[in-house]
């Protein structure tokens, strides 16, 4: 039997692009110094920060994962009182490239 790999992933964090305090290129290195292989920027409402985010990526082998929060602004329609966000993974990587 094949011995399978650990693999660690944060799938939601947030960089200076929003409101989080490290900057893509700083997470994605602390990433990378806790050893995860895997990582998602999710930042509020911008994906401003997934081409810096990407450029360390590469540099650094971290797999990064696109993503984005979204802030839902008719918290009524889903039932709900307190504000609402919606977590999504985007694809293909190269619309965040410069
Ligand atoms: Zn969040």
């Amino acid at each position: 039997m094949k011995k399978q790999k650990n693999v660690f992933a944060d799938l939601h964090t947030h960089s200076t692009a929003s409101d989080g305090l490290l900057t893509p290129t700083q997470l994605v290195e602390s990433a990378q110094e806790k050893g995860l292989s895997v990582l998602a920027i999710t930042d509020h409402d911008t994906v401003g920060g997934l081409a810096e985010a990407f450029q360390a990526a590469q540099r650094s082998g971290i797999k990064l994962v696109p993503g984005i929060e979204l802030s839902c602004v008719d918290c009524s329609l889903m039932a709900a009182s307190a504000p609402v966000f919606l977590l999504m993974v985007l694809s293909r990587q190269r619309r965040y490239l410069n």
